[in-house]
């Protein structure tokens, strides 16, 4: 019929088409990876696909294939999965001779338009999704179809990928020999076992990027179009299916575990996992990394030259070493978050960074240059989406450790009883005003409940303005307290920086108590910074005014982790006494053991305020805050109005508030602050003297500040190189942040429960970052 070497020929696959099927068209050659292919277009337009197998192909495998689609063919997968063409006497099959005494089979099976999603770039969260459903719904449709073809050995069998052990030998890289030996073995050993009760069904078993189609939708947005190929479709084990899809969409991606995790919505929406399933997926998809670099390096033995399989073989290499980043019962937990029916669909981090920008107030910053998608908290760690974990060294709300099982339960427990407010009689509030004034000073004695930091300073603020009957306040510069508007106007952090209208008429500001940068230094820098509250007393009262408050944070967060200049704060608040003003120490940072050496860091400077506020670490996270006065003050408060707040002070918070105290005293986190916080001071302090660019290391218990400079006299200020530290601390996984006025100082205000090692760790790392400048 024709001669060797191009055989067949478009040409003889028009014939055949006309001949057997009775289409009169138009051929043209297609690539197939081991068919030979052709796309037919008849003369109506329709389009086909003629494929001639290779010579000797086993019958019962093309049957299998034929029957498996023609079982789809009414089901809801059928759209996106190829139609069987039947000859014009109704075959499905047809034998054909090459002539050379080898036998190959023709079918045509319908075209399936779209491009294979290898060669798209963007995949937005919705088609992974999609793809996700698609499989699940091939999988569920498959469940009822058997043929004698899906029991056959394969070697993509992933159930048996420990028998494709015999090839790492040819894995030339003795350490990606090693990881792979290593994963085959943990397969052997724990994966396999854990087979027996899972569900089992024909699956597609290569859903990889080549075989699936995308299309366009009228907007422009990729859809699936379509799934090619079931030559690799067996009976195994159904869960592989979505293994399978998973590892080879991960490939290449940026945020790999978040592409598996929204493959697995998409699929568990449809067809739901078992648990067993959902904890065996991380491993299953190692697995089938593993086998795709196995199946290359044998193909690379039995054809050295073969380009294409050195070069595909690459991403899965690449992702294969990725993988052992990513730490595995965070993975699970990923896919478990990505099973469980959430009404808040999961979002990769560059969408939701959109939706912030469109539908979020605008003038709102995120940490980090490229910021994090943080999806689970546990103690002093904190991990993304993609299943790295962070040593968070910012955060001091969560006091006691991220997501505390102790304070958790109480919240939950109590979520579940009651939650009413304050004009109910409840224990709990009892309570916690009894605990909280119990680790206060003498003659603090009396609680309003809010519900953040700001709430709790700008009562305190109408406190001291109802005792005093004065507005006029003094406050240190730089200082923050809070964001309403009578806080905004006297926090310099705010009112003089952008956007802000200046300190207001009756707000005084003092240099910050800076013993490192500012105007006083040395022994009696205290003594010159509480004179310069005295100054600004005295220019109040030469204008006819009293002061009613003068108001500082304990130690200074915003300001730059500044401890202030020891004496300041008593000189200072007898000062503002001296002229019938109070003392108001906003604790809101910096409160509840964090100095470690007392339970209140205005103890650290042995003095006792009229008003203390509270809030950040008091609930751990759940919003509320407090202030607690003298009986004196809170009898100048009750003036006929009622102070009422809604939620502050319900039962679920004051529940929580007793369960972060519970911690502290079982944990003894003051303790362990005062000893982790010294461990990481005197680290630093050592690092000092081999890094030039630390200026000054400061800090009590665990609130630290590392300020950098560029030139150790002039003390000018480092801002760049800071912000450079954090990246890279990030990258390292650790996170810090920069704050003070010139934006160079490194905070570290971390969870109580830190350790030693994670102290040490820290400056290991710090001592490489630091290391690295000024070429950094
Ligand atoms: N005071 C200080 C010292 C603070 O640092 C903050 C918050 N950064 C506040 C008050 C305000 O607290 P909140 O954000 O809970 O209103």
């Amino acid at each position: 019929m024709t001669d060797g070497a191009s055989f067949p020929t478009a040409g003889d696959a028009e014939s055949i088409a006309r001949e057997y099927w009775g289409l009169q068209c138009q051929a043209e050659p297609l690539a197939g990876e081991v068919d030979r292919n052709f796309l037919l277009v008849t003369n109506a337009g329709d389009r086909w696909v003629l494929k001639i197998s290779r010579e000797n192909t086993d019958r019962v495998d093309l049957d299998y294939q034929i029957e498996a689609l023609r079982f789809l063919e009414d089901s809801p997968v059928a759209h996106f999965v190829q139609r069987v063409l039947p000859t014009a006497d109704g075959h499905f099959l047809l034998p054909y001779d090459r002539g050379e005494g080898g036998r190959c089979w023709v079918r045509i099976l319908s075209f399936l338009s779209g491009s294979p999603l290898v060669n798209i770039r963007e995949r937005p969260p919705a088609l992974l999704e999609e793809i996700g459903r698609a499989l699940a719904l091939l999988d569920l449709a498959l469940r009822d179809f058997d043929h004698p073809g899906a029991h056959r050995d394969h070697p993509w069998n992933l159930e048996r990928t420990h028998d494709l052990a015999r090839y790492t030998e040819q894995i030339t890289e003795p350490a990606r020999r090693e990881l792979v030996e290593r994963h085959l073995e943990n397969f052997r050993h724990d994966v396999v076992p854990r087979f027996e009760d899972l569900e089992r069904s024909v699956i597609h078993n290569d859903a990889n990027d080549h075989n699936l189609l995308v299309g366009s939708d009228a907007d422009g947005e990729p859809v699936l179009a379509g799934l090619i190929d079931f030559g690799d479709s067996r009976q195994t084990i159904t869960i592989a299916e979505l293994a399978i899809t998973a590892a080879y969409l991960m490939l290449d991606q940026e945020y790999p575990l978040t592409t598996a995790a929204l493959v697995t919505t998409g699929y568990a929406s449809v067809r739901q996992l078992s648990t067993a399933e959902q904890r065996l997926l991380f491993d299953l998809i190692i697995a089938r990394l593993c086998a795709s670099v196995l199946m290359s390096v044998r193909g690379l033995h039995l054809e050295p030259e073969n380009e294409y399989l050195q070069i595909s073989a690459q991403p899965v290499w690449r992702m294969l070493e990725r993988m052992s980043l990513i730490d595995p019962d965070e993975a699970t937990r990923t896919f478990e978050d990505a099973c469980a029916t959430s009404s808040a669909p999961v979002r990769s981090a560059d969408e939701i960074v959109a939706i912030r920008r469109s539908h979020f107030g605008y003038n709102l910053s995120l940490s980090y240059s490229e910021p994090l998608k943080i999806v689970r908290g546990e103690g002093q760690y904190l991990f993304d989406d993609d299943g790295r974990r962070y040593l968070d060294l910012v955060n001091n709300v969560c006091h006691v450790g991220h997501c505390h099982p102790h304070v958790v339960a109480a919240a939950q427990a109590q979520m579940a009883e009651l939650n009413t407010n304050t004009r109910y009689l409840h224990d709990n509030l009892a309570e916690y005003s009894l605990r909280l004034t119990g680790t206060l000073p003498e003659g603090l004695e009396v609680c309003f409940f809010t519900n953040s930091g700001t709430e709790a300073n700008d009562l305190a603020l109408r406190l001291a303005r109802t005792h005093t009957g004065s507005k006029e306040i003094i406050v240190l510069d730089h200082a923050y307290h809070g964001h309403s508007p009578s806080l905004v106007e006297i926090s310099p952090y705010k009112c003089e920086g952008p956007g802000g209208e200046g300190l207001a008429e009756h707000a005084h500001k003092v240099p910050m108590p800076d013993p490192y940068r500012g105007p006083h230094r040395g022994p009696d820098a205290g003594v010159g910074y509480a004179d310069e509250v005295r100054t600004a007393i005295a220019e109040i009262e030469s204008t006819g005014r009293n002061l009613g408050a003068f108001m500082a944070e304990s130690l200074i967060g915003c300001g730059g982790q500044v401890i202030p200049a020891p004496g300041f704060l008593s000189a200072a608040a007898d000062a503002a006494r001296e002229v019938g003003g109070v003392y108001i120490a906003d604790e809101v940072q910096v409160g509840f053991g964090r100095v470690g050496s007392h339970m209140w860091a205005f103890e650290s400077q042995d003095v006792v305020p009229d008003i203390v506020t509270l809030g950040k670490p008091i609930g751990n996270g759940h919003p509320m805050a407090a202030v607690v006065t003298t009986a004196e003050i809170a009898a100048s408060f009750d003036t006929g109005m009622e102070y009422f707040n809604t939620f502050g002070g319900n039962p679920v918070s004051c529940a929580v508030g007793l369960a972060v105290l519970d911690v502290i005293e079982m944990q003894g986190l003051q303790q362990h602050a005062l000893e982790v916080g010294n461990r990481m001071i005197d680290g630093l302090h050592e690092l000092q003297t081999r890094h030039e660019l630390i200026g000054d290391v400061r800090g009590l218990g665990l609130f630290i500040g590392i300020e950098l400079v560029r030139d150790r006299e002039a003390l000018k200020p480092a801002g760049r190189e800071a912000s450079r530290v954090i990246d890279k601390m990030k990258a390292r996984g650790f996170l810090l942040s920069t704050d003070g006025p010139l934006h160079n100082v490194l905070k570290i205000k971390p969870p109580m429960v830190l350790t030693e090692q994670d102290v040490d760790e820290t400056l290991e790392a710090l001592d490489e970052v630091l290391g690295a400048f000024p070429d950094n």
